[in-house]
C-alpha cells in the first residue's frame, strides 16, 4: 500500500492529497479537510487518495517540475531506469529511491511496528481466542482496475458496508477498500513477508478499513486499529485461472495513471481453501509506511505459474511523458520484529 504526498498528478490523488499526516505524541493523525466526499472516488489506490509524507520539508517545497519530453517511445522490457539527480524525488523500488532511502523522508521507518516482518513459525504463539476469518465480498463492488506506478490495484466502492472482513483478530466490521500485489524481478522472491526465510514468488494484498470506528480510509489509515490487510502468498505452480481476470487486463494498463473499468469481481476467488492465519501488529510496506495495519497473513499459498508473473513486470513505473521503466520489483524487505507477538489460529 502506498499513500502519497500533498498534490500528487495521479487521478484523484491530487484532489485528495491535502489531507496530510503529522506525528502526534505516539499517534499518527490526519488532517483530511474536505476531501471526505472525495473518497468515496474509487479512481486511484487508497495510497493515492489519501495521506501525505510525514516530512514538513515535504510541505515546504515547490511543485515539481514537469518530466522531460521522452526521447524515445514506450519501449518493451527492460529498459534503464533513469536516475533523479535528486535522492527520493519519488519513492520507489530503484537503487536510488528503493526501500533502504525511504527514511530519509519517512522516519517511521525504522519504527517499532514495521512490516513486513520474517515470520518465525516456531516462534508464533497459538491464540486459541482467534476467531475464524469470514470475508463476505460483493462483486458488484469492484470498480475499477489500475497502475499507479507502485503496483496495480482493483478498486472496491467502500461507502457503504458491501464488502467486509470480519473474525480472525478483528473487533468489528472492516470494509474492502482495494486489493493489490506485490512481486519480483524474477521468481525467485516478490513476497514482502517470508516465512521462516523463505520468500514467496510475489503476495496478494486484500485492504481493508475500520467503518466501525472511523468515518474514511484516510481517517483509518491514522489509527492503531484502522487497517485490516489479509496477505496471501503466491507459490509458482498450475496457472492460476482466477487470476487471469486481473492479468489479461495489464495490458490495458500498462502505463502508470491508467485505469479501467473492472466490475463482477470477488477477490475471495483469489483465497486459498484454508483460511488459517499468522497475525500480528505492522505497518504499510509503502510510504508513508504508518503503523495502523492488523495484518492477516494466510498460511497457505495460492499457486500462479511464471507466465502470469511475467504479466506484472511489463506494468511500467513511469507516466505517459516520462521515459519508459518497467516496475520489475515492488516488494519491500522484511523489517525487525522488535519484541512483536505473531499469533496463530
Ligand atoms: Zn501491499
Amino acid at each position: 500500500m502506498a499513500l502519497r504526498p500533498p498534490g500528487h498528478p495521479d487521478g484523484a490523488g491530487g484532489s485528495l492529497g491535502r489531507a496530510w499526516v503529522t506525528k502526534g505524541l505516539g499517534r499518527q493523525q490526519a488532517r483530511t479537510g474536505q476531501e471526505a466526499g472525495a473518497l468515496q472516488v474509487s479512481l486511484s489506490a487508497p495510497e493515492d487518495r489519501g495521506v501525505a509524507a510525514p516530512s514538513p520539508s515535504n510541505r515546504a517545497q515547490p511543485p515539481l517540475p514537469p518530466h522531460p519530453v521522452p526521447s524515445q517511445p514506450v519501449l518493451s522490457c527492460p529498459v534503464p531506469c533513469r536516475q533523479e539527480s535528486r535522492a527520493m524525488l519519488h519513492w520507489g523500488y530503484d537503487e536510488h529511491n528503493g526501500p533502504a532511502h525511504w527514511k530519509e523522508v519517512f522516519p517511521v521507518a525504522n519504527g517499532d511496528r514495521q512490516s513486513p516482518i520474517d515470520i518465525k513459525t516456531e516462534e508464533t504463539k497459538y491464540d486459541p481466542s482467534l476467531r475464524p476469518l469470514n470475508p463476505s465480498y460483493d462483486p458488484a463492488s469492484a470498480k475499477i482496475i489500475l497502475n499507479n506506478g507502485h503496483s496495480t490495484s482493483v478498486e472496491f466502492d467502500d461507502t457503504v458496508n458491501k464488502s467486509v472482513l470480519t473474525g480472525g483478530p478483528l473487533s468489528g466490521t472492516y470494509r474492502l477498500r482495494q486489493i493489490h500485489f506485490h512481486w519480483g524481478s524474477n521468481d525467485e522472491a516478490g513476497s514482502e513477508h517470508t516465512v521462516d526465510g523463505m520468500k514467496y514468488a510475489a503476495e496478494l494484498h486484500v485492504v481493508h478499513w475500520n467503518a466501525e470506528k472511523y468515518s474514511s480510509f484516510v481517517e483509518a489509515a491514522c489509527q492503531s486499529d484502522g487497517l485490516a490487510v489479509m496477505a496471501v502468498f503466491l507459490k509458482i505452480g498450475e496457472c492460476n485461472p482466477q487470476l487471469n481476470k486481473i492479468t489479461d487486463r495489464l495490458d490495458t494498463i500498462r502505463i502508470k495513471g491508467k485505469k479501467a473499468l473492472f466490475t463482477n469481481f470477488d477477490p475471495s476467488c483469489l483465497l486459498p481453501k484454508s483460511l488459517d492465519y499468522w497475525t500480528y501488529f505492522g505497518s504499510l510496506t509503502v510510504p508513508p509506511l504508518l503503523e495502523s495495519v492488523i495484518w492477516i497473513v494466510l498460511r497457505e499459498p495460492i499457486s500462479v505459474c511464471s507466465e502470469q508473473l511475467a504479466k506484472f513486470r511489463s506494468l511500467l513505473s513511469t507516466a505517459e511523458d516520462e521515459v519508459a521503466c518497467c516496475l520489475l520489483r515492488n516488494f519491500r524487505p522484511p523489517q525487525p520484529l522488535r519484541g512483536r507477538e505473531v499469533r496463530r489460529n
